[in-house]
């Protein structure tokens, strides 16, 4: 099955880009999360939403839901790890699991999260985004999850079944519900260590003995998710109809740029949404 528009992010960038695709016939597939954005059903109160002053993200967020449910949108609850464009079409990666579409709009919003010192340059090298892809590599070793969010426990619990040893060290304040076997460790993560591999955490307090470790966040940056992609300050570089330097692939929302505000993002993820189908027709 090749979708016409794959949509990545179920923020309002992407639900936008979504309706605007599905008025006009295309035949989308959504991926994001049940909760649609947790940047959406954090806000405590929103005052520059047009017509909805005073509007909680708890309210927001339901009715987005309500809007999409009434267009029979679902959304498919998968992290996509990679996407690559094949020229006549992409290939979006989950885990082990392919989808096909013959255009791509990127929704997946920003990370706030700085990268910690040797994230970056032992990318490859035993840091990852993506634990559930690469566990096999790590059987019989000692791997930390740095986890941004609950999603972060299942990936720990999935490694934990092939790695000798698992640490999780959660970036969050809520409860954790974990394999018991795999070691919480309260504490914040500084730098990662090595020679040509990873071979250590350094902790606030503490220092752990690693192989890997994979930081779990909300978003992985753009150019790891899709090579190729071209990126001005931070930000996917886009034109004024959302259009990235990859045919066929568009960029909506905090993603392309400042300001991060809803009404930004719902806006661009209409013109990327217009713009796909706009491709998609030419061809
Ligand atoms: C506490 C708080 C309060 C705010 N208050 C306001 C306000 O009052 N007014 C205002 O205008 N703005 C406000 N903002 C900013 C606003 O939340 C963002 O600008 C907006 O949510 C961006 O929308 P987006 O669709 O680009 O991305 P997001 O809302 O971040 O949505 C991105 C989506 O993509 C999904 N995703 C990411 N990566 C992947 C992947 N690899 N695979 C599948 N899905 C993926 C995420 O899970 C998420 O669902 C606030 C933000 C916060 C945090």
């Amino acid at each position: 099955m090749r979708y016409d528009i794959a949509i990545v992010g179920s923020g309002p960038a992407g639900l936008s880009a979504a309706i605007n695709a599905k008025i006009r016939n295309k035949n989308i597939i959504v991926f994001g999360s049940k909760d649609l954005s947790s940047k959406v059903l954090k806000a405590p109160k929103v005052n520059n939403y047009l017509g909805l002053p005073g509007i909680d993200g708890k309210q927001l967020k339901d009715n987005f839901k309500k809007h999409i449910d009434s267009m029979g949108i679902e959304i498919t609850e998968k992290k996509i790890n990679n996407i690559y464009a094949m020229g006549e079409y992409f290939s979006i990666m989950a885990n082990e699991e392919i989808f096909e579409a013959t255009t791509v709009i990127l929704a997946t919003g920003v990370e706030f999260t700085k990268p910690i010192k040797g994230e970056e340059e032992f990318l490859g090298k035993g840091v990852g985004y993506c634990a559930t892809c690469d566990a096999p590599l790590y059987r019989d070793k000692k791997v930390a999850i740095v986890g941004y969010n609950h999603e972060a426990e299942e990936e720990a619990n999935y490694v934990n079944e092939l790695a000798e040893t698992v640490y999780y060290i959660p970036m969050y304040k809520d409860e954790i519900s974990i394999d018991k076997e795999i070691e919480v460790i309260k504490d914040r993560p500084i730098e990662i260590q090595g020679e040509n591999l990873v071979d250590k955490l350094v902790l606030k307090e503490l220092s752990i003995d690693v192989d890997g470790v994979f930081f779990i966040k909300d978003s992985i940056s753009p150019n790891h998710l899709m090579p190729g992609l071209e990126m001005e300050d931070g930000h996917i570089k886009v034109d004024r109809s959302m259009k990235t330097n990859i045919p066929g692939c568009f960029a909506a929302g905090d993603i392309s740029g400042k300001p991060y505000q809803y009404i930004k993002s719902s806006g661009e993820g209409l013109v990327a949404g217009l713009s796909a189908v706009s491709y998609l027709d030419k061809k």
